[in-house]
């Protein structure tokens, strides 16, 4: 993983792409210190993974994009959260509902798809997932990140829901990392978890993400995005849970019981 970044790091250097890098990407050290400050108040932890500042945002988390106005403009969560499934304080709304995705990648991408809407799918809850050929009204599209996601090792991002109850529209994926995944799973299992994030799902390794990151123990906070307990998940951490904040390309987590218990909670 490092010596591909640095063979990316040369490759930038050699095409001189440092200008448009500059343009749409600022580094760790420029995130202007009152998101950063925000951030921390909110709960946030900005040092097991550093938030990156990309264009449409930051990816905070790792993996969940929020825009400069969401993130100052969020208060801290009512309760200390101390257990593992959470939920952000806006879901998915209009139960039933069907949610339409559209794959705008190679066919890879789409069986990869195919396997986490099915996993959904059989957990027979309100929210159905269904793949669609084309973009027009999808509900979530799932496309290729910028080039930048790669120089900054992000694998892929995804957002929590809206304040009208749609699910985030938005998931993409880091070609570099999954093209040449041989478990097809492990991709799915990916694709789950950037669902689970659009439909309000936040990571279960909450109060602690070495869990799953290594490193040393830290609170990852509440992220004033609400960060709601879900009655009937135990306490401790939940070692297969498609929700780990960090996990392997090529794992498959399947989920849990507990994951189960948590999806028809909240759906
Ligand atoms: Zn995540």
């Amino acid at each position: 993983m490092r010596s591909l970044f640095l063979w990316a790091v040369a490759l930038c250097y050699l095409f001189s792409c440092q200008s448009e890098q500059e343009e749409s990407v600022i580094r760790q050290g420029e995130v202007p210190t009152a998101v950063l400050d925000q951030l921390n108040a909110l709960g946030f932890n900005t040092i097991d993974i550093e938030v990156k500042k990309i264009e449409t945002g930051y990816i905070v988390e790792g993996d969940i994009l929020l825009t400069e106005d969401q993130i100052m403009h969020l208060s801290p969560g009512k309760l200390a959260p101390t257990e593992e499934h959470y939920h952000t304080d806006n879901l998915v709304t209009g139960l039933p509902r069907a949610v339409s995705v559209f794959v705008n990648m190679p066919q890879l991408y789409r069986d990869a798809t195919d396997i986490a809407l099915a996993r959904y799918n059989a957990e027979n809850l309100n929210l159905t997932f269904q793949r669609v050929g084309s973009s027009a009204g999808a509900d979530i599209v799932i496309s290729a990140s910028p080039f930048f996601y790669f120089f900054f090792g992000i694998l892929g991002s995804a957002g929590f829901p809206t304040a009208n109850g749609d699910p985030f529209n938005e998931i993409l994926l880091t070609r570099q990392f999954y093209d040449n995944v041989s478990n097809i799973n492990g991709l799915a299992t990916t694709i789950a978890h950037e669902i689970g994030h659009c439909i309000g799902f936040r990571h279960t390794d909450f109060m602690d993400r070495s869990f799953s990151c290594g490193g040393s123990p830290s609170n990852e906070g509440d992220g004033g995005v609400g960060a709601n307990f879900i009655p009937g998940t135990p306490a401790g951490p939940d070692p297969g849970s498609w929700m780990l904040a960090c996990g392997n390309t090529e794992l498959d987590r399947p989920f849990t019981n507990n994951d189960q218990i948590a999806l028809s909670f909240l759906y």
